[in-house]
């Protein structure tokens, strides 16, 4: 049987060059072996080969772990992957396509060896915006309109140029091409995780009662006492992702009925 020569490896990278991630996330040797010298070379057994040669994740690629706590949170930690891992936990001697296990080290949470099926790419969490118009609304008078990147710049920070959204929490941040990092943008997500860390005693809270978030508001002629209930409201207004279900829709409930009063 033929061997793998330089002008077919040249040709699969050639072609890879088109597909997802480019030729450095395929095992080319695999691709051309099983398309051009034991496969007939149709495109069906082109795209077969692809998928089977196709490295989802390598090492370094920053992914999200999902931890669920034992008082009843889902925690997503971020980190790159370090190695791969077998079945038993040991390492492989070579690269593999489809590796079982990752070992990845997230900053908020002791380390793990993580099948593959469960791992995220951290992209996934995030959706990026990249035109100007949008990435600049409303943007700061003083400055001709221009948000300026959040990565870290000194003293003179470039302008942004994408809006990253935290898909959990629906928060936004803007940063510069060189900040769209994958490190950045967990550093973002983490900013998240705290939050709901910190609050974990009032989801708690209103998850064992919601309707601590309808209960009575201040008296109008002294807006600065406030009441637990409106503490809890304030507290959802900060952070709307963390309001537990059935509080937010009572929530939702309450504010309908003021603003009908309201214009009653
Ligand atoms: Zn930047």
């Amino acid at each position: 049987m033929a061997g793998i020569t330089g002008e077919m490896r040249a040709q699969a990278r050639e072609m890879l060059g088109f597909e997802k991630g480019g030729p450095e996330r395929y095992d080319i040797d695999g691709v051309v072996r099983d398309a051009w010298i034991n496969g007939n070379g149709s495109e069906a057994t082109w795209k077969a080969a692809v998928e089977k040669h196709f490295r989802r994740f390598m090492v370094g690629d920053w992914v999200r772990v999902t931890v669920q706590t034992e008082d009843g949170f889902t925690e997503h930690h971020y980190g790159p992957i370090e190695n791969f891992r077998k079945p038993d936990g040991a390492y492989y001697r070579r690269n593999v396509a489809k590796p079982h296990a990752a070992f990845v080290h997230p900053e908020y949470t002791r380390s793990h060896v993580v099948p593959l099926a469960d791992l995220v790419e951290e992209i996934a969490d995030f959706e990026i915006i990249t035109e100007w118009s949008t990435v600049h609304e409303g943007g700061p008078k003083h400055n001709y309109g221009v948000y300026h990147c959040m990565g870290l710049h000194g003293t003179y920070p470039p302008p942004a140029k994408v809006m990253v959204i935290h898909k959990v929490s629906g928060r936004r941040q803007r940063f510069c091409d060189d900040c769209n990092t994958a490190e950045y943008r967990a550093r973002f997500a983490d900013q998240a995780l705290h939050y709901q860390r910190s609050s974990k005693q009032t989801i708690l809270e209103l998850r064992a009662n919601p309707a601590l978030i309808t209960g009575s508001a201040a008296e109008p002629t002294d807006p600065w006492d406030e009441t637990p209930a409106d503490q809890y409201r304030s507290w959802a207004d900060t952070f709307p992702w963390l309001v537990p279900g059935p509080a937010a829709e009572l929530y939702a409930q309450w504010k309908e009925a003021r603003s009908a009063t309201a214009a009653a």
